[in-house]
């Protein structure tokens, strides 16, 4: 590379060749030759969700389970998401970025307040907010049809960034309100949070809570408003930067060990697909782009059955005996199994579930969901209960007993 062809860096950034502005780096480049930076160029309504071509879902090698789990999550969003447990760099953030694609559009909001046409419908037109139903009366449209995103929870993320709280711009006119927060932005998205065990025990509460009921309640002084939260939710975590309570653990439905691949073959196939993918991301996407289309619909189709499917009883009797025998307290390991079978039968185009859906989704669903803590405890608990039942029975003897030794005496 000679003087003149350098990359402009540091001096004269404001500087042009020809009306091309100068590469400040090298992802600028990268997105120049790819033909990104002409996309990046137009003015954007929503600065806050990425914007990049993702790897293509179905381009991803090997991690099976990972896959099963997470396209399981989108056909039913309320089994509680999928939990992601490795090491960085096997590929926990590359498919989760690449889910999007797989679902189908969702009506957006054009308002501050992500008031919905269906809110309206369900609530009245006390459920918008005025100017909303000012729109709503005036037929105007309160939301547009568009791609569902991937929201990401930063990871310095507080409580009041995450359920909403004040709205301090309304504040600054002297107006009172609320403002939703992350989980009323990710309503009909996918929200993914990223380390989840580096967050703070109340904001992954609130997560937990409005993901298994599908909205949640504000309050702050004498206001309170409901937002709807119904969204895919999928954490992620590396065990080697610090554990998950057991109790925060228990609330995520699917758990998934993500390992590095093990295979050769896979691994250089992996290598070469990330490597197209680098060079061209838009060609990676093309290529693949027929069979995301048939997936989208696949998955749709499974959402719109999912309500029709069932569960025959001597299946669920079978996955009561798995609960039972692995020693599971928690009855969520009972709604995630269940659950995910329904999404895994409807997946296949069934409306009747089959030990076979139970088999295929049964580890992902009741693994690390013992606790060798509360097994002490109730072993514990249960020796203290004999204890105190055999001084009982010495100190005041059952009814029985007394009479017969009464009679005896
Ligand atoms: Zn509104």
């Amino acid at each position: 590379m000679s003087e003149n062809d350098q990359l402009h860096t540091t001096d004269e950034p404001g500087r042009t060749e020809g009306g091309i502005p100068p590469v400040r780096s090298l992802r600028e480049l990268i997105d120049r030759v790819t033909g990104r930076s002409l996309e990046a160029a137009a003015p954007q309504e929503d600065a806050g969700f990425a914007d990049v071509v993702p790897f293509p879902f179905l381009a991803l090698v090997g991690q099976q389970e990972m896959k099963l789990a997470l396209l399981l999550a989108m056909i039913n969003p309320l089994m509680g998401g999928v939990l992601l447990i490795g090491p960085r760099g096997t590929g926990k953030t590359t498919a989760v970025r690449s889910l999007p694609e797989l679902l189908p559009q969702t009506p957006r909001s054009l308002c501050y307040y992500g008031c919905l046409p269906e809110d309206i419908e369900a609530g009245g037109v006390d459920a918008v907010c005025p100017d909303c139903a000012k729109k709503y009366a005036g037929d105007e449209p309160l939301a547009v049809m568009d791609q569902v995103r991937l929201v990401e929870l930063p990871l310095n993320a507080l409580l009041d960034d995450v359920v909403g709280g004040l709205d301090e711009r309304a504040a600054l006119q002297g107006h009172v309100r609320l403002r939703r927060g992350i989980l009323a932005q990710a309503d009909r998205n996918l929200l993914y949070v990223d380390e989840v065990n580096l967050l703070s025990d109340d904001v992954v509460d609130a997560i937990l809570d409005a993901a298994a009921q599908g909205y949640y309640l504000v309050r702050r002084g004498p206001m309170s408003a409901t937002y709807r939260a119904r969204f895919v939710l999928v954490g992620s975590m590396n065990p080697e930067e610090g554990r998950l309570r057991p109790q925060i653990m228990d609330r995520f439905g699917l758990r998934v060990v993500v390992r590095g691949l093990n295979d050769r073959g896979e691994r250089l196939e992996a290598y070469r697909r990330a490597r197209a993918y680098l060079t061209n991301p838009r060609r990676v996407s093309v290529e693949f782009s027929d069979s995301t289309a048939l997936a989208q619909e696949d998955i749709q189709t499974a959402r719109d059955l999912l309500s029709q499917v069932e569960i025959p009883d001597e299946v669920s009797q079978q996955g009561l005996s798995l609960v039972e025998r692995l020693k599971i307290d928690s009855l969520r390991a009972e709604i995630t199994l269940f659950e995910a079978a329904r999404a895994h039968a409807v997946a296949d185009a069934r409306l009747k579930v089959t030990s076979d859906d139970l088999h295929a989704v049964a580890p992902m669903a009741l693994r690390m969901r013992r606790s060798n803590f509360m097994d002490d405890y109730f072993t514990q608990h249960g020796f203290e209960e004999q204890e105190l039942a055999d001084i009982l029975n010495d100190v005041i003897p059952p009814k029985k007993s007394r009479k017969k030794s009464g009679a005896l005496s």
